[in-house]
């Protein structure tokens, strides 16, 4: 049900905000309507009410309307100027308040339901008010309440040790009222309903999280806060546990290919050391092709470790740069025998 912001005439009842909230699933319940209509719906099913959602629980203390601007203050002047009969006419006093009431519906618009339940309440007080004789006075009141949580929160986030240290101050000189239903006689089915300030629903929210040992958390993937049920849960939802799963195979199957890529890289290089080694503890040893092997092999070194890192940098791949090391093999064992006089030598090392 959508609900008219031009109209000039409140309808029956009060609009109450109700939220309910469960445990097990880690879902809270949130309906917006008038109080018989919300009733109705928890009780039955039926009933029209202007919002009616269930979200992963913590969502009301997370998404809540914040307004570091004080727009919803700016503008609830306005109505408190329209309701002190500024201008004489009431054609003139509704053409006042028309930027207010398309504020009002963009927020509804919002899909927030602290948001929708504050643009619905502004717009019935400020019928109730109009032609009320001290409505300015009374509207201010009532509205400043009402708005008082979407300031405080504007810079802290709900669960904040400062937040809630505001948020008893102003608990204190508000009007707290709120309501405990059990539609359904089961004990965990409580619903709690707001009228005039959320700040109550609020406390309710945090107050249970906090009973049942549930804490805020930031996710490690998107960044986004959610309540979990312990420290150790650091993923926000099954999307995100899939990201962060396939993160960590890649990071395995990344870590495996460097593991295989060192091992070869080491097992070429002795190769070569073993070589050099055969050539200058040989019983012939000539300095000469000691030198040529040695200077090869420096090269070589200067080379094979240029080429390891173009596979790190995915600039050669994997392959070519095996193809490589046994070439370069090939090319030491042809250089050993090319300098070796007595073909024995090469012989020996090369059967090893
Ligand atoms: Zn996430």
């Amino acid at each position: 049900m959508e609900y008219d912001f031009t109209k000039r005439e409140r309808d029956f009842g009060r609009i109450v905000f109700a939220l309910t909230l469960d445990r097990k699933k880690m879902t809270e319940r949130v309906i917006v309507g008038r109080n018989t209509e919300v009733s109705l719906r928890f009780e039955r099913g039926i009933g029209e009410v202007y919002y009616d959602e269930t979200r992963p629980l913590g969502s009301l203390l997370i998404g809540l309307e914040a307004d570091p601007t004080r727009q919803w203050n700016v503008n609830a002047a306005i109505l408190r100027d329209s309701c002190g009969k500024v201008f004489p006419f009431d054609a003139q006093r509704w053409m006042q308040s028309a930027p207010v009431a398309d504020y009002l519906a963009q927020k509804y618009e919002s899909g927030e339901p602290s948001a929708m339940f504050a643009a619905i309440r502004t717009w019935e007080e400020y019928l109730n008010f109009f032609n009320l004789n001290h409505g300015a006075d009374l509207i201010t009141e009532r509205l400043a309440a009402l708005y008082r949580p979407f300031v405080l929160y504007a810079e802290n986030r709900p669960w904040q040790e400062l937040a809630q240290d505001a948020m008893s101050a102003a608990l204190r000189d508000t009007d707290t009222e709120v309501s405990l239903w059990y539609p359904a006689k089961k004990r965990p089915f409580e619903v709690v309903a707001a009228f005039s300030s959320l700040l109550p629903v609020i406390q309710y929210c945090l107050f249970k999280l906090d009973e049942w040992g549930f804490v805020f958390q930031q996710c490690k993937i998107c960044g986004k806060d959610f309540v979990a049920k312990s420290r150790h849960c650091e993923l926000c939802g099954d999307e995100c546990r899939r990201v962060q799963a396939a993160l960590n195979k890649r990071e395995f199957d990344g870590r495996a290919k460097g593991d295989k890529l060192e091992q070869l890289h080491e097992n070429a290089y002795n190769y070569w050391y073993n070589r050099l080694r055969k050539l200058k503890k040989g019983k012939t040893a000539d300095p000469e092709r000691v030198a040529a092997v040695g200077a090869a092999f420096k090269e070589y070194r200067k080379e094979a470790v240029k080429r390891k890192t173009s596979v790190k940098n995915g600039e050669m791949s994997f392959s070519d740069f095996a193809t490589w090391l046994a070439e370069q093999q090939n090319a030491v064992d042809a250089l050993m025998s090319e300098t070796d006089p007595d073909p024995k030598v090469g012989l020996t090392s090369k059967s090893r």
